[in-house]
């Protein structure tokens, strides 16, 4: 997301498609391209989230219909096999029907009550008891919610104000982190969106992903006034750039040393790689954790926790105020608790991960069987398409944005074949529970014809 918006306020605009003569015909979009037009009296760019106006890739928004299985179909009635999952939360495919019968089942009661309901007890416990990086949590409407929350927890439990964050990692739309790296190893936030303070930004210290000097320099230069250190302990929005265990465990000890809290935002990879997320795939403890996405089960739910001691902290307990008119929303926590009761279930993440594991590895043979500079990077069930001839890529600037012209041709490619992937090439894909081996192997070749064209192949 976090380049995908970069991109939108450097203008770029739709092209031609240089290759298209050698492709297949373009599918029908005049529905989606006439919902557009209309969307654009109504919002800015037509959309509600700027990545979804597909000014990465050619042609306009595709508006979808319904979603059903690993399936979705737009305006037009194309069908496509989709790995954007509604950007992560679909871990079991559209409309499930354990989630949509549990949903309408809890709304008979009605929407809303801003008061407590025996739902919040009972998802909290279903996460809580199978958890054990985290204590207490509380709910809350979104995944930026959910960081900012965390961060005003780190400030007013260390009673400090820095927050040390990471090129390339997105957090939401928060305005202490939405800030990127200036040149040099330890710089100040320069702020990344027009309309945030200066003031804000300067207490945001961005330093490159995978590099320990940078971090030890930033504790030197600010010592004593680092609050947290906030990292996505699986970065999956700008890339994938995985980590090693080795620099996630060293920022554990240098935040443990120095006081500060290491908060890990599981937005993405909390129940995704499994059920307790990055902090039981890599073994670390951190202080404070943010979910999100999955948690909701489609529905918009975020969640932070961390030790009882640090949760005392958040009112009406503490002084750090948090608060939310629809958190803990009753139709949206019977939709999380039916979404993560199926997660629990003996070998699921497993089979899901090994599926995965499978369909990166086949396209990754047949990419390396042509010699296309091409890699496919995945962990449990994300992946990650790059144009590449690099073994491992674990910073933003080691991506060349140069590449993204041929993801691009790639993206058009595939929707003309029936596979929709998220319009950008910084962004991952999903599998889900709801795609069969049948369908992967469709998917497959569907990428596989993709990857001819884009390489000039047919
Ligand atoms: C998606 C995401 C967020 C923001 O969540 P929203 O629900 O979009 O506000 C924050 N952090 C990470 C790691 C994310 O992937």
């Amino acid at each position: 997301m976090l380049n995908s918006f970069k991109k939108i306020f450097s203008g770029s605009k739709t092209e031609e498609h240089p290759t298209a003569q050698y492709g297949k015909p373009d599918i029908s979009r005049e529905k989606s391209a006439a919902l557009y037009e209309k969307a654009k009296s109504y919002f800015p760019g037509g959309v509600n989230s700027p990545v979804r106006a597909f000014k990465s890739v050619y042609g306009t928004p595709l508006f979808i219909q319904k979603g059903d299985g690993c399936y979705v179909w737009d305006a037009d009635d194309n069908q496509f096999i989709d790995f954007c999952a509604s950007w992560g939360p679909l871990i079991l495919g559209h409309n499930h029907p354990k989630i949509r019968e549990s949903v309408i089942a809890t709304m008979q009661n009605g929407m809303s009550f801003g008061a407590p309901t025996a739902l919040e007890n009972n998802l909290a416990e279903l996460i809580l008891k199978n958890n054990k990086y985290i204590q207490k949590i509380r709910f809350t409407s979104s995944g930026t919610e959910a960081v900012m929350s965390a961060v005003r927890l780190a400030r007013g439990y260390t009673k400090r104000d820095k927050i040390l964050k990471f090129e390339g990692c997105y957090h939401g739309h928060l305005d202490a982190l939405l800030v990127k790296a200036g040149s040099g190893l330890v710089t100040f936030g320069e702020t990344s969106s027009a309309g945030i303070p200066k003031a804000f930004a300067d207490e945001t210290i961005v330093v490159s992903l995978n590099d320990e000097k940078a971090v030890k320099a930033a504790f030197k230069q600010f010592k004593d006034q680092i609050a947290a250190v906030i990292i996505e302990p699986i970065p999956a929005n700008n890339g994938l750039l995985l980590q090693t265990k080795e620099y996630l465990q060293f920022l554990r000890d240098i935040c443990t040393k120095n006081k500060t809290l290491l908060i890990f935002d599981e937005v993405i990879s909390g129940f995704r790689i499994d059920f307790e997320g990055a902090a039981a795939y890599y073994q670390i403890q951190p202080d404070i954790i943010t979910y999100g996405k999955i948690i909701g089960g489609g529905l918009p739910v975020g969640m932070y926790g961390a030790s009882a001691e640090i949760m005392s902290t958040i009112s009406p307990d503490g002084p750090v105020y948090q608060a939310g008119t629809l958190s803990g929303n009753p139709v949206a926590m019977a939709a999380g608790i039916s979404q993560l009761t199926e997660l629990l279930k003996p070998g699921f993440y497993k089979n899901l991960n090994s599926k995965t594991e499978e369909f990166a590895e086949s396209i990754q043979r047949f990419a390396t069987a042509r010699n296309y500079k091409f890699k496919v990077f995945s962990i449990g069930s994300i992946f990650w398409f790059a144009f590449t001839d690099k073994e491992s890529i674990s910073s933003s600037e080691e991506i060349d944005p140069a590449s993204m012209e041929k993801f691009k041709v790639m993206h058009r490619e595939l929707l003309n074949r029936g596979v929709y992937l998220g319009p950008s090439g910084y962004e991952v894909g999903f599998v889900s529970a709801a795609h069969s081996k049948i369908e992967l192997e469709k998917a497959k070749r569907a990428i596989f014809d993709s990857l001819d064209v884009v390489f000039g192949n047919k």
